[in-house]
């Protein structure tokens, strides 16, 4: 369906930036360069353009061990993404992805700053995994040529993208994403604007669904082995939450619990939110349902 809709005449994505080197920003980055789409990776923390860098590196170290890279690939992947702090750099960019921390001031002031830098028809596109698409679009002057691209973590192992259209964005720059999403070797989908798009929409109440079986006593790690190696899912709920992380997952359920109330009720004592609050965030601080050394 993606080939059918992306025509020769639609924008071709022959520069790409991201905006923010971190685990979604460097991921990005890297899945542009390894398909061949040289990628500018913009921060306004050094540190964080050297982390994206070596997460690049790390996954085709990999590669490499796995027979799957060679050491031209290795080059000429990392040689096509281009580090940098400075705004002006992103001028010829064909296609921005926004992917800075996910505060609805922070991005709206980054949407601005681009469209000031970048040319008339560059399409722009946020990572944002809970802020309104059309929200974010009224501080572009052109949100016309702005959606939605929301990647999934770990990037260069997840397929999907939901590419979220607004209700000012017209079909040309829904199919030049579609097209760029393709090219970068991802399975793309196109979704109205809503809290949660769509895999969240599924993925919390699932979640919420959970967090209630462990407060009826269930014991988690019984759920996981039964989700994953009985039911045949790659990882179990507890787990999923580890990854994702307690202060990603407390604050998205919020959104979702604002966005459909009568779908996500409040959960007494949700083991989600306790855990965020006594900072058990899961893999990232190395705490959560499961310990990590
Ligand atoms: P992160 O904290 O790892 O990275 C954010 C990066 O943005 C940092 O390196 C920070 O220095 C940089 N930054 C902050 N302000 C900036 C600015 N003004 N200009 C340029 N860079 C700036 O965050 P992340 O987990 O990569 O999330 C980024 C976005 O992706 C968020 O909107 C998040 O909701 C979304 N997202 C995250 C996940 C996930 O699992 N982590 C999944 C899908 C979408």
């Amino acid at each position: 369906k993606g080939k059918k809709l992306a025509k020769s005449s639609d924008k071709s994505i022959d520069l790409t930036a991201v905006l923010g080197a971190g685990i979604m920003g460097g991921g990005i980055a890297y899945q542009s360069a390894v398909k061949g789409t040289p990628v500018i990776m913009k921060d306004i923390n050094r540190d964080a353009l050297d982390l994206g860098l070596k997460e690049a590196a790390k996954i085709l170290g990999k590669g490499m061990q796995r027979g799957k890279v060679d050491a031209t690939k290795m080059a000429t992947t990392l040689n096509a993404i281009t580090p940098t702090l400075e705004y002006s750099t992103l001028k010829d960019a064909d296609l921005v992805i926004e992917a800075v921390v996910e505060n609805p001031k922070v991005k709206a002031s980054v949407l601005q700053e681009t469209e000031e830098t970048v040319s008339d028809d560059a399409i722009i596109c946020s990572n944002t995994s809970t802020i309104s698409i059309d929200k974010l679009a009224e501080s572009l002057k052109k949100p016309e040529r702005f959606c939605g691209m929301h990647f999934f973590n770990p990037v260069h192992r997840m397929p999907l993208v939901e590419i979220i259209r607004g209700k000012d964005t017209t079909d040309a720059t829904v199919n030049a994403v579609v097209a760029a999403t393709m090219k970068m070797g991802k399975t793309p989908i196109v979704v109205n604007d809503c809290p949660g798009f769509l895999v969240n929409r599924v993925l919390f109440p699932y979640f919420a669904g959970f967090s209630k079986l462990v407060l009826d006593g269930a014991d988690f790690t019984k759920v996981d082995k039964v989700m994953e190696k009985d039911f045949g899912w790659p990882m179990g709920p507890a787990y999923l939450l580890d990854v994702v992380g307690m202060d990603t997952a407390n604050h998205a359920a919020g959104v979702m619990a604002d966005g459909f109330p009568e779908r996500m009720e409040s959960i007494e004592n949700d083991p989600v939110t306790l855990m965020y609050n006594e900072k058990r965030l899961g893999q990232k601080n190395g705490k959560g349902f499961y310990n990590y050394g």
